[in-house]
């Protein structure tokens, strides 16, 4: 068995083990963890446990999530194909792929400039041509390109900001975790017009959301 034959294996028994056993089992969406190699989106050093049960380190401090975590949120979006989506948070770009995979265009913002084109060259390298990586702070999302049909916010914020949840289109969903380092909850926000609804879903562990409405150094440490 050659290495892509290896990492295909290990790919499948985690859409089975980790996904699809944990209750995430839209088709497409299995279908995309099955297909995104994973294992390219990590560090080179890690690539042989790109496909364990947890996040991992890809520099700047910063993490991939955890591959169940990245179904859920994706789940949680309910994306048919035809929607422009919004991530918060590109890091490896590993979500913003997955998430390629199931809408029509992906906008993802990234604060580190090294961690953003180093996800466009993997992005591009993979022959995403539907996903478009920005370099800056996009704690306020990205105006540029509202209304989404999704917005998918990957580190942890203190709350969610207004100025993001106007940037949804009526009926759309937005996913992230809220909270600080001692405790985060995955909430998930729905738009009702000019309302918005708000579930919390699981106890969850991200890295902080930095910029104008993010996390303070300070307050983050405490
Ligand atoms: N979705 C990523 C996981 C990223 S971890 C993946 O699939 O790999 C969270 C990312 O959010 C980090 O890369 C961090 O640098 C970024 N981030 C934190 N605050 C940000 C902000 N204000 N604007 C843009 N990116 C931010």
């Amino acid at each position: 068995m050659d290495r892509e034959e290896v990492f295909a294996g290990l790919r499948e028994k985690m859409v089975e083990e980790q996904i699809a056993a944990r209750g995430v089992r839209e088709p497409r969406l299995l279908q995309a963890f099955r297909e995104v190699p994973r294992h390219l989106f990590v560090p080179g050093e890690h690539a042989h446990l790109a496909y364990i049960d947890g996040p991992l380190p890809i520099g700047e401090g910063q993490t991939i999530s955890q591959p169940f975590i990245v179904a859920l949120m994706t789940q949680l979006l309910e994306l048919e194909g035809d929607e422009t989506v919004l991530e918060i948070g590109t890091g490896s770009g590993y979500q913003a792929a997955i998430l390629a995979r199931l809408a029509r265009q992906v906008y993802s913002v990234e604060q580190y400039p090294a961690l953003a084109r180093h996800a466009t060259h993997t992005l591009a390298r993979l022959g995403f041509e539907n996903v478009r990586v920005f370099e800056g702070d996009g704690s306020l999302g990205l105006p540029e390109f509202a209304p989404y049909r999704g917005i998918v916010i990957t580190a942890a914020a203190p709350k969610v900001a207004q100025a993001v949840l106007d940037q949804l289109a009526d009926q759309a969903w937005l996913v992230a975790p809220v909270g600080g380092r001692k405790g985060q909850v995955l909430q998930r926000w729905q738009r009702r017009g000019d309302t918005f609804a708000k579930e919390k879903l699981i106890p969850v562990a991200f890295v902080p959301l930095r910029g104008e409405s993010g996390w303070k150094t300070r307050d983050w440490a405490e």
